[in-house]
């Protein structure tokens, strides 16, 4: 059995308490590896190592870090199949998922990065004759980056790519559920001429290696991507020590069908909002809203083609859904719908026939029939599960939608513009899609509103995350 290791100042370590924890295929229920249990005596390891890396690596030039990043960009495309794989057993997603949107993305994530850091530009400001003020850009320090399992390596490169490019080092800690792609990042990354220490992983907890990690001085900058509850713990574990913190959380995002929209095709939009990678995407949707003239007919072609979608092997080409990521999340899946079911939820589609001794399977389910004010309504379940109800008119559906603690994203079918736009505008969300989803450019800022996140990332915002503002001013 594999044994996973800690990357830290340049060498693969086992963690320091010897312990490691199974890493489960979800599809199968049998552990593919083993992931180290760390503690905080390893993160102090990898923090002193990105501590010590930082002045060399922060005062590189720009374009020279950048080389790197490229570098590491070819590398992944060369291993572009085996990353492919090994998400796919790790966290139950289709292979062809994983090709087509991960994999490709994690690509991007370097290329982009590398590209764009070199951009930015220093600027000055002349105050008459008698003093000129340098602005420059100067990266934080270490930085802690923490990721869920859901995009496993996707959701961390986004991290890495622009935290390197703007001149920090960096200690991962990507979720124990889900090690195998960093892991793999670590092995391409190992024989590059990085310098020692620029790049660390630690696997284990959240509680023995998150929580220390976040906490440590050393650590300057906190970059999150996870679960509310859990930002909120990181808030206070961090409060007081001044830290640069950008928290990406849960969501319960809304999806609106107008009356005008072509059936079929919104449909088949649908079925992907909703059911990607198992509703597992933090931008699906979980609460569909369909206006009452076309309610009936929307939802008998909705459920119809839900029924059809095959769940299987995530290894077979025609799976359109795989298992959930672990079996602690297949049944929080499940309890969530028995409750809306015990709450007064008609359940339109789904039903447990897959549900076996061995994977963690669970069909697409399509609940109605909720009072918009139950709690049901509010809370995330982050699986195939989406409740559809019908709305009369606009005023209505955006009182809905902003009727929850999260504003993460929202997506709305509509063929009048104007209406779309006006629906839009009233949205408390980070992004609001307009006849589309997922749709995804680096350029523009990601993140939420409300309980769904603070900060910003993509682009010129990552830019900004990643490094701090400095004068120099000089008398003339
Ligand atoms: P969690 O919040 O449970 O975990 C996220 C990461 O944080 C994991 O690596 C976890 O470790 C670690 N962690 C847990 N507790 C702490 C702590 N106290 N301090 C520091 N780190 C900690 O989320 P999930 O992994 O269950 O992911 C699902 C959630 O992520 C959903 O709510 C989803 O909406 C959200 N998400 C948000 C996105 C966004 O961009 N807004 C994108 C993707 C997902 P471990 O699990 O290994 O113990």
């Amino acid at each position: 059995m594999e044994k996973i290791k800690n990357y830290i100042n340049g060498q693969f370590v086992d963690p320091i308490s010897a312990l490691w924890m199974p890493n489960i295929n979800p599809a199968n229920g049998e552990t593919i590896s083993l992931v180290p249990n760390s503690n905080a005596a390893d993160v102090d390891q990898a923090v002193q190592a990105a501590h010590e890396a930082f002045p060399a690596w922060s005062e590189m030039a720009v374009e020279k870090r950048c080389e790197y990043l490229l570098l590491i960009a070819d590398q992944i495309e060369e291993h572009f199949e085996e990353f492919a794989m090994l998400e796919t057993l790790d966290n139950g997603k289709p292979l062809w998922l994983s090709k087509k949107i991960d994999i490709p993305r994690v690509v991007e994530n370097f290329r982009f990065f590398a590209k764009y850091v070199p951009t930015v530009k220093a600027f000055s400001v002349r105050k008459g004759d008698k003093a000129l003020s340098q602005i420059t850009r100067m990266p934080v320090g270490v930085a802690a980056l923490i990721t869920p399992w859901n995009l496993p390596l996707y959701l961390l490169t986004w991290k890495i790519a622009p935290a390197l490019a703007c001149g920090n080092t960096v200690v991962c800690k990507p979720s124990e559920v889900t090690p195998m792609t960093a892991y793999f990042l670590a092995q391409i990354l190992d024989p590059l001429p990085l310098p020692k220490g620029v790049f660390n992983i630690v696997f284990g907890t959240g509680l023995d290696v998150g929580r220390p990690l976040v906490s440590h001085t050393d650590v300057k900058l906190v970059s999150f991507t996870g679960g509310t509850q859990t930002g909120k713990q990181i808030e206070k574990d961090i409060a007081g020590q001044c830290k640069k913190t950008s928290l990406e959380l849960g969501g319960k995002n809304a999806i609106v069908i107008a009356a005008d929209v072509d059936i079929d095709q919104t449909v088949d939009e649908l079925i992907k909002a909703s059911f990607l990678n198992q509703g597992q995407i933090c931008l699906c949707g979980e609460r569909v809203f369909i206006h009452a003239d076309i309610f009936a007919i929307f939802v008998e072609k909705f459920v119809h083609k839900t029924k059809k979608i095959i769940v299987g092997d995530p290894l077979h080409k025609t799976s359109f859904m795989g298992p959930l990521v672990s079996q602690d999340h297949w049944q929080k899946v499940r309890q969530c719908i028995a409750q809306r079911v015990k709450a007064g939820a008609k359940v339109l589609a789904g039903d447990e026939t897959l549900q076996n001794d061995k994977g963690y399977y669970l069909r697409p389910t399509i609940l109605s029939g909720l009072d918009q004010n139950h709690s049901c309504h509010t809370e995330e379940i982050f699986g195939p599960v989406v409740t559809v109800e019908p709305y009369q008119d606009e005023d209505e559906v955006v009182k809905m939608i902003n009727n929850s603690p999260y504003g993460l994203c929202a997506s709305i079918f509509c063929k009048d513009q104007d209406r779309a736009q006006m629906i839009a505008r009233k949205i408390r969300a980070g992004t609001v899609w307009i006849n589309c989803w997922l749709v995804r450019d680096l350029r523009v800022p990601f993140g939420g509103m409300k309980q769904s996140g603070i900060g910003r990332e993509g682009g010129q915002y990552s830019v900004d995350f990643y490094t701090e503002y400095k004068t120099i001013c000089t008398a003339l």
